[in-house]
């Protein structure tokens, strides 16, 4: 079995994209990642049974020569043929489809696991050499990587809980959608995100678990605690009203705002600041956000934050462990309709 490959740590992305403009060692190390117990086929689910080959495809405007990284598969069928499916170690992944080599991905996979308000398409699209377009698509697929989605062990001991409200401008959005927007009223151009953060102790640190919100009302905020937090866990939240009735199951302790920020330990600081990096982080690097688009730049802050202790190689390497099994089209991108967004 192999072990996790050592990689020297590129401290910048200029660093990261000589790193990886080796193709032959990026596509060892994409491989590796991907399968640390052996090529995997596709097709048959044999491991390991493959040969591997380099063709060459030719564009037939340019003329210029492109080698392909294949894998055959060499293992037999129940019916005593040759699988021979032909694959790639982008097939099945985030990277599927993608016309982009790997070592573009991997720049751009860099950049926004370690740049700690994330990297805009524009400053991607510099580095690389790629179209904004193509490197907007593409950052929007590590964040597919990067969103864990639910959680897997609920949270428990004490649990900060709180909404918040993130805006667009309407001047970047879409005509349609921007009067969707102007006629509502000032509160309906934010969209609401509710988050939970387990406190950390001596051993853990804190983790965020954030969902963008269809709307912050009593119903959904109670829901997303019932399914994400352990019963008999101590929950502190700033207001008591959308939490009324939670207190069977919860030790339920608040500040009210309005008179006092902390009451000893009672307080929802930590939260609170990770909605400041978040919205440093919109700010700053993105602009503004689409409502359809909130939840990814959500999850990837969620996920810099979650893994904040780990140092840069190994958030890396944290988002290439979860590129498999994840698609996301340029159709399911920007086919949307705003009103099933939240
Ligand atoms: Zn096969």
């Amino acid at each position: 079995m192999e072990t996790t490959p050592s990689i020297p740590e590129p401290k910048t992305l200029v660093e990261a994209v000589r790193y990886f403009a080796d193709a032959e060692r990026t596509h060892d190390l994409a491989v590796k990642l991907r399968w640390p117990n052996g090529v995997h086929c596709p097709a048959c689910g044999v491991v390991g049974e493959v040969r591997y080959f380099v063709a060459t495809s030719k564009n037939r405007k340019t003329g210029k020569e492109t080698p392909r990284r294949l894998f055959e598969c060499k293992a037999r069928k129940a019916d005593g043929k040759l699988c021979k499916r032909q694959f790639t170690v982008k097939t099945g992944s985030i990277f599927e489809d993608s016309a982009l080599p790997l070592d573009v991905w991997f720049v751009a996979i860099w950049a926004v696991a370690n740049c700690k308000n994330g990297i805009s398409s524009y400053e991607l699209a510099r580095a690389t050499g790629v179209s904004q377009k193509s490197a907007w698509f593409m950052l929007h697929r590590i964040r597919v990587a990067m969103d864990a989605g639910g959680l897997t062990t609920k949270f428990g001991g004490i649990v900060e809980s709180d909404e918040s409200y993130v805006g667009g401008k309407a001047e970047n959005m879409h005509a349609k959608k921007r009067k969707e927007r102007i006629t509502g009223s000032a509160a309906n151009d934010k969209t609401p995100v509710m988050g939970l953060l387990q406190r950390g102790d001596g051993t853990v640190h804190s983790r965020v678990h954030a969902r963008v919100i269809r709307d912050a009302n009593k119903k959904n905020i109670q829901a997303m605690v019932r399914a994400n937090v352990e019963p008999g866990s101590t929950l502190f939240t700033d207001s008591l009203l959308s939490y009324r009735g939670l207190s069977a199951d919860y030790f339920h302790a608040f500040v009210n705002h309005s008179v006092e920020y902390v009451r000893g330990h009672v307080h929802s600081n930590g939260i609170e600041n990770f909605w400041s990096l978040l919205k440093r982080s919109i700010k700053g690097t993105y602009v503004s956000v689409d409502p359809h688009h909130l939840q990814a730049y959500v999850g990837e802050q969620v996920f810099r934050f979650n893994e904040r202790k780990d140092d840069d190689r190994g958030r890396f390497l944290s988002v290439l462990g979860a590129v498999s099994g994840k698609r996301l089209t340029w159709k399911d991108l920007t086919n949307h309709d705003l009103s099933a967004a939240y």
